[in-house]
């Protein structure tokens, strides 16, 4: 297999290649020689491991030790330091790494104690191994899934996943040498590892890490010249709520030449907020831990059905179209499969392709159940696809598909409507059990002024003059927050239980 990183070894030969700046954090920042020579170093030490741990805090020292790891052939497995003990020790016993890779003098938890430690030296200098004799199958990275539907479970992501969904993606984006990526996410999950580190390194493009999410930072660093911003819809929304009050973050938004959004849908309210006050519409990315990138706007397949937008552009709402290399389709409860591109059939999102995992961790039953018969990977996620091509997701066939009166109705469409009402800040919405409906919806709200929240009328007769009497909400909740993960993912089973 060709190099993952070309690069990191073009750096090594050639000068003016080696003088790029490959990453910032902070004060802090290697050049392409430097990384590639700190990462020899750690890579070197690596010859005998079989998979390692990598204590993914948002540092230099992460993206080193990841990039030498993956350059040694040796499998990561990126350690989220805000996991509680519990899920930490389970990934620890499932994955079995033979050592730890992090900053010096970071503490580490008592449970990492019984794990060789290696810290990472930015300032070592060796010579970079040649990574071609690694076969395309190896695994590269073991993510674990943030376990919303049971423990973690370990996606295996094999050196040629990494590759394909990076090449894809740089193709749709034209993303080239000369992008810089302001990074604002955390190192131990695909979306800031893969998409967000690995990216640019694979790229000869450079990074800066923001370490902390600001929108100040964004607004620093855009005028500064970098030119693309990757984020979750948490902080599109802190961007779409602090633009009036700061004219630099909409003049650096305004120069950027690419804001992508991913990990979860990005409201609608936030997008043309965003849209109005720069001019600039925010590319949605599709994706999942096991499939990596799987759809996004901006790309313009040859042969895609019927008729893709000339242009590719982002379209509030929708998340693009299926990036090259990546077969999609969309499948109906009973097996069969949905030809409609009629921005109404939900299906099952199905996919093939080289950007899949290899299966799960020790789990070979979970593994079989994520896969058809005939080989193709079950998303869990239901959409629609529009006469453009354009893939719509409606939300998690688990938690955002609600069956009320004989209507399937997904709550995202919901969510969106009920944010553009002037008294909700936040907003989630379930199904619950009901005798008459089979299911009813239940709308979450965090009020945008708690001393005057939006009733359940209110807010029904809202959301049923907008979108449809059967979609209105019939129990309303009003939260402080929403509870969310790391990545800052409405958790809705900690919801429903509630
Ligand atoms: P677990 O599998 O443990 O329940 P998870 O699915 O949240 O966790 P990830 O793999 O990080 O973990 O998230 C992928 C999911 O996020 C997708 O399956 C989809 O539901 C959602 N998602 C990602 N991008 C988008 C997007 N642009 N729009 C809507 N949903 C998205
Ligand atoms: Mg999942």
């Amino acid at each position: 297999m060709p190099p993952l990183f070309p690069a990191l070894t073009a750096a090594l030969t050639a000068t003016p290649a080696a003088d790029r700046p490959a990453l910032r954090f902070g004060e802090r920042s290697l050049t392409y020689a430097e990384l590639a020579g700190t990462a020899a170093v750690v890579a070197e030490g690596l010859t005998r491991a079989r998979r390692v741990a990598v204590w993914a805090t948002p540092t230099m020292e992460t993206s080193v030790a990841v990039t030498a790891a993956l350059l040694a052939g040796v499998a990561v497995v990126p350690l989220n330091p805000r996991s509680g003990e519990k899920e930490l020790g389970h990934i620890l016993t499932d994955s079995a790494p033979d050592l730890v890779l992090t900053a010096p003098g970071t503490p580490l938890p008592a449970l990492l104690a019984a794990l060789p430690r290696v810290d990472v030296d930015t300032t070592a200098r060796g010579a970079l191994p040649d990574d071609r004799a690694h076969s395309p199958q190896d695994p590269a990275l073991i993510v674990y899934t943030s376990g919303t539907t049971g423990p973690p479970k370990g996606a295996v992501l094999p050196r040629r996943a990494i590759a394909a969904t990076l090449d894809a993606l740089a193709d749709a984006w034209r993303w080239t040498g000369d992008d810089v990526l302001v990074h604002g996410l955390p190192l131990f999950h695909v979306h800031g590892l893969v998409l967000g580190t690995l990216g640019p390194l694979r790229r000869g493009g450079s990074v800066r890490h923001l370490g902390a999410f600001t929108t100040e930072g964004v607004a620093r660093e855009l005028n500064a010249g970098a030119t693309m911003l990757f984020g979750v819809p948490t902080m599109y929304h802190r961007i779409a709520e602090a633009l009036p009050a700061e004219p630099e973050l909409a003049k650096a938004l305004a120069g950027a030449r690419l804001l992508v959004s991913g990990s979860a849908a990005l409201p609608v309210h936030d997008h043309e907020r965003i849209a109005a006050a720069t001019g600039r519409r925010v590319v949605e990315r599709y994706g999942m831990t096991e499939t990596l990138m799987l759809c996004s706007s901006r790309w313009t397949p040859p042969d895609s059905p019927p008729a893709v937008r000339a242009d590719g552009g982002a379209r509030p709402g929708t998340v693009g179209v299926p990036l090259p290399g990546v077969e999609l389709r969309l499948v109906e409860e009973d097996g069969s499969p949905v030809a409609a591109y009629d921005g109404e059939t939900v299906g099952e999102i199905q996919v093939r392709g080289t950007n899949l995992f290899t299966g799960y961790l020790n789990r070979p039953d979970a593994t079989a159940a994520a896969y058809t018969a005939d080989g193709w990977f079950r998303t869990g996620d239901m959409a629609v696809r529009d006469p453009d091509g354009h893939v719509r997701i409606v939300g998690r066939k688990a938690t955002d598909l609600i069956k009320s009166g004989g209507y399937k109705i997904g709550a995202g469409e919901i969510e969106n409507v009920l944010l553009e009402h002037p008294g909700v800040r936040e907003a989630a919405v379930t199904g619950e059990p009901d005798a008459d409906l089979g299911e009813r919806i239940v709308a979450w709200v965090v009020p945008a002024d708690p001393h005057a929240p939006p009733g359940l009328d209110e807010l029904a007769d809202h959301v049923a003059g907008r979108l449809a009497p059967h979609k209105r909400p019939r129990v309303l909740h009003h939260l402080d927050a929403l509870p969310r993960n790391d990545m800052g993912k409405i958790m809705k089973r900690a919801l429903s239980r509630g």
